[in-house]
């Protein structure tokens, strides 16, 4: 049978999956000599196999955790349990991947009525013995027996009202005694049990409910946010415990390496004197920086940052280290990667590199696509008018405005109607992270820097100001109270979160920009990766937004978003309603020195670089008002209320969408068929962008247009389009078509192009994937009706795996793509191949493309940041893999050759 428990110090780093991160790294620290109170882990394995049976624990288990128990218990000297020298432990959770504050833990356990007395005895403090007691009845009661916590909350709240105590460290040895008889009647009221005064039991039912509490509602929603799998299960970490809250020369406290919001150098951290962690953690007391420990405790402050700074160049990564005082003494709890920022997680990367510490392709590794996509921070607009109402803690960076709500399910709720929100809370906790998720940002009155919400909100690149101390919630009326100014629920906020200020109303925000720091990863990025980064951008402010986060071109430029303008809309209509040719042929004439602007700017923006103009692709009753509003219209006219000429008019249209309407419009007249039905407005589009490359190439601008046709699904339909493209070319710019080394292809859309990509590439100089569409189609959903219907369900159910228009289906859509690129390359070995639906900025998306072999990807501007490490990325993934399999291969030559030799 595989080993279900381990010492600390028979650890290590490399059995983190066994192990948990937590466990990982006190076996490690263990190692390093470092004081750590010691103790063992429970293995994550020995957690599945606890679900597998049912929630009953392995045969055997207990007996092995008495036996580690025993150990512990000679090196310190106490006993679980003895009424005059009682050891306490922690049992805590610790997940393989951080999951901050998801999973239970539980302190001080091993007290019970006599136990306090002997550790009342034993501390001469019987104040503390008693602090200790109701703090443990109170988790014991959380986390194990499912007591709602306020119950106990309001037992304190109402014996400090009774006896006159402000803070908790007012209490006095009676007052907690009073609450601890409180604590233990209401456990037997509510369950219709004692609580167990039996040491033994207490430990194994908290090992039960820190193992059931892997599958608790919070952790189950963070695990599906940051997409870690179901089936690691949680260690358990069952350690000594050391008294933060032993007297004034005790305290507890939280230590960054380098500040987790902007990345800067510098110690970092949060101390609480006379506190056990949990005070710090869950932002119940707001605590104060850790300077004063450098006043208080100088000693032991420069032997906490000396053993932080050795902690970071051991980890070479920056640390988030848990520590306790214990009458004097230090004790380290936990070290961590620090969770941080996207700006920050930039900044200390690319430091670690100029410092020697890691190399480029280690900094470039460890970006997270969250943080790439979280990167470009909103702020508010330079100059704007501000009517500052308070002044809280820069816990997140980034602006937001929104609605104020009170609740997370509110605010979920809110959301799902298109509302933006911002929650605000005394404090959060972890029940509340799906009301974090939909927020646009969070303000509490609460916690420090290292709250929950802090934490939570970095970890999301959300906007949060917390502690704001001058904030008063009156959840009952609905209000809150910023000074004078009282707001409802329902009004709007705006939070600064790289101030901390909070504002009244909403605030006009600006958009981010690219930091040197970041400038230089994403220069990392570039030496390393193979795939090239376009975007898709339809206006030339897209173009050089584009430009400047680093695209090489534009690989789709969406040409009806042009028509949609007010001032246009109506000369394409006057184009679709046409009644005979000629008429059509005088509203083209007006939309095409239009059209030649908007692809004379592009050109201009993007001088040097290849653009991609995609010919128009949505059915023309897009462009109309809908059958709806139109009959509505209509109906008005005829009760009287307009004139005779506007009803004629009205009729017109009516007739006209009457007759463009189709059944599934996804699958109706739009893409290359519309362009081989009204051949008129292709030839006028196709005109514009060679009188735009004519213009732009005589003002000196080097224009590289590739003309892509949408929607194919036969290679005939390519094949004539193509030609027309290529007799507009000599037509418009004659000679001078050396000077403009057009292309022309296609996007791959339809499940029949990837199929037939061998004929179709004959005619085509690229291929564009429309993964939109291909995805659509090959699944058979539409976009719209899935997302509205049935896609949430069926992400719920596992029915599938992710939603595949956010991440690329691999084994069906990524199939098709993967054999239509090789077809076409067979066919035209020069062929150019990309993606351009959504996934073109998704990073998992992004490694498939490049494993295929494509030649680039293109996303919207914002993405592109993401899309270049996440090729580079793809790239080191796959030297390791390749490393990897090329180790193997060659210990199984040699364990042949020593087969051999025998
Ligand atoms: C696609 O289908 O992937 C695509 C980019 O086209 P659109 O989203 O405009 O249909
Ligand atoms: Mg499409």
């Amino acid at each position: 049978m595989s080993k279900r428990i381990y010492h600390f110090h028979e650890g290590q780093v490399a059995l983190k999956p066994l192990l948990g991160g937590k466990g990982a790294n006190l076996a490690e620290m263990t190692g390093l000599g470092l004081p750590i109170p010691p103790g063992f882990t429970i293995t994550t394995a020995a957690c599945l196999a606890y679900e597998e049976a049912g929630q009953i624990l392995p045969l055997g288990l207990m007996e092995e955790v008495q036996q580690a128990l025993f150990l512990l218990e000679q090196r310190k000297q106490l006993k679980l349990g003895d009424r005059h020298n009682p050891l306490l432990v922690s049992v805590r959770s610790g997940a393989v991947a951080s999951m901050p504050g998801m999973m239970d833990t539980i302190l001080n356990l091993g007290l019970n009525d006599e136990t306090v007395e002997g550790l009342a005895i034993l501390t001469q403090d019987e104040r503390f013995a008693y602090d200790c007691y109701r703090r443990f009845l109170h988790m014991f009661s959380t986390v194990v027996l499912y007591i709602p916590t306020v119950l106990f909350e309001d037992m304190v709240h109402l014996m400090k009202q009774e006896r006159g105590f402000v803070e908790d460290h007012d209490v006095t040895a009676d007052g907690w005694k009073e609450v601890c008889q409180s604590f233990k009647q209401a456990i037997l009221e509510r369950t219709g049990d004692s609580f167990p005064q039996q040491v033994e039991q207490q430990l194994q039912m908290a090992i039960e409910a820190v193992f059931r509490s892997w599958h608790n509602p919070r952790a189950q929603v963070f695990r599906r946010t940051y997409g870690i799998p179901d089936a690691q299960g949680t260690a358990v970490n069952i350690q000594a415990m050391v008294f933060g809250n032993w007297g004034e020369d005790s305290g507890t406290g939280v230590l960054f390496t380098r500040n987790p919001s902007t990345g800067e150098k510098m110690i970092y951290g949060e101390y609480l004197a006379n506190a056990q962690g949990e005070d710090v953690v869950a932002g119940v007391r707001t605590p104060l920086s850790i300077s004063h420990l450098d006043a208080e405790m100088p000693y032991i402050y420069e032997q906490l940052v000396d053993t932080a700074l050795k902690l970071e160049q051991h980890y070479k990564d920056m640390q988030d280290i848990e520590f306790t005082v214990e009458q004097g003494q230090l004790y380290l709890l936990q070290t961590r990667e620090g969770k941080r920022t996207a700006q920050a997680a930039v900044k200390i990367a690319v430091d670690l590199v100029r410092e020697g510490v890691i190399s480029p392709e280690e900094a470039v590794e460890r970006m997270e696509p969250m943080h790439m996509d979280q990167l470009l921070h909103r702020s508010i607009r330079h100059g704007e008018a501000l009517t500052v109402l308070a002044q809280g803690l820069p816990a997140s960076p980034g602006a937001a405005s929104g609605q104020v709500v009170f609740d997370a399910d509110t605010a979920v709720q809110w959301k799902s109607e298109g509302r933006s929100v911002l929650l605000v809370s005394t404090e959060t906790t972890p029940d509340d992270i799906h009301g974090v998720i939909a927020a646009a940002g969070v303000l509490t009155s609460r916690g420090g820097m290292t709250s929950h919400a802090a934490v939570v909100a970095r970890g999301m690149g959300k906007p949060c100001v917390c502690g704001c101390a001058t904030l008063v919630i009156d959840a009952q009326s609905g209000t809150l109270r910023l000074g004078n100014v009282t707001v409802r629920e329902g009004e709007a906020l705006t939070i600064d979160g790289a101030t901390g200020q909070v504002i009244l109303g909403t605030v006009e925000l600006q958009e981010p920009q690219v930091t040197a720091e970041l400038a230089e990863l994403l220069r990392m990025a570039d030496s390393i990766r193979e795939l090239q980064v376009y975007a898709n951008a339809d206006t030339p402010e897209d173009a050089a937004k584009a430009r400047e986060f680093g695209a090489q071109g534009i690989g789709l430029c969406r040409t009806e978003h042009m028509f949609m303008s007010p001032e246009r809309l109506p000369v394409v209509q006057a184009m679709i309603l046409a009644e005979s040719d000629v008429e059509r042929a005088a509203a083209l004439r007006r939309i095409l020195p239009m059209q030649q602007a908007d692809f004379e700017g592009i050109f201009a923006a993007m001088d040097g670089l290849p653009v991609t103009i995609r010919l128009l692709d949505p059915p023309l009753h897009e462009f109309l008002p809908s059958l709806y509003d139109l009959k509505d219209q209509l109906h008005q006219v005829e009760a009287g209320l307009s004139t005779g000429i506007e009803r004629e008019r009205l009729t017109h249209v009516l007739r006209k969408v009457e007759s463009l309407h189709e059944t599934n419009p996804m699958l109706g007249l739009r893409g290359c068929r519309l362009g081989l039905l009204f051949p008129d407005i292709y030839d006028m589009q196709i005109e514009a962008v060679f009188l735009a490359a004519r213009a732009s190439i005589h003002r000196g601008v080097a224009v590289l247009p590739d003309i892509m046709v949408p929607l194919v699904g036969h290679v005939n339909e390519l094949s004539r389009l193509r030609k027309r493209i290529d007799e507009c070319a000599e037509r418009v710019l004659g000679v001078e078509r050396l000077l403009c080394p057009y292309r022309v292809g296609t996007m791959i859309e339809v499940p029949r192009a990837a199929l037939t990509a061998g004929e179709i590439a004959q005619h085509a100089e690229f291929f564009s994937f429309g993964t939109n569409d291909l995805t659509q189609m090959t699944f058979g959903y539409s976009r719209d009706d899935a997302e509205g219907k049935f896609l949430a369900q069926y992400l719920e159910t596992g029915i599938l795996p992710v939603n595949p228009f956010q991440v690329l289906d691999q084994d069906g859509v990524g199939q098709l793509i993967e054999l239509a690129a090789a077809r076409g390359k067979a066919m035209n070995a020069n062929l150019k191949t990309g993606i351009c639906g959504e996934h073109g900025g998704d990073s998992k998306s992004i490694a498939f493309c490049h494993a295929i072999g494509l030649d680039y990807v293109s996303c919207s501007p914002y993405r592109i940041p993401n899309a270049r490490i996440a090729a580079a990325q793809a790239v080191l993934q796959h030297r390791k893999q390749h490393m990897q399999a090329s180790l193997s291969q060659q210990a199984e030559r040699m364990s042949k050759r020593k087969v051999e030799a025998i």
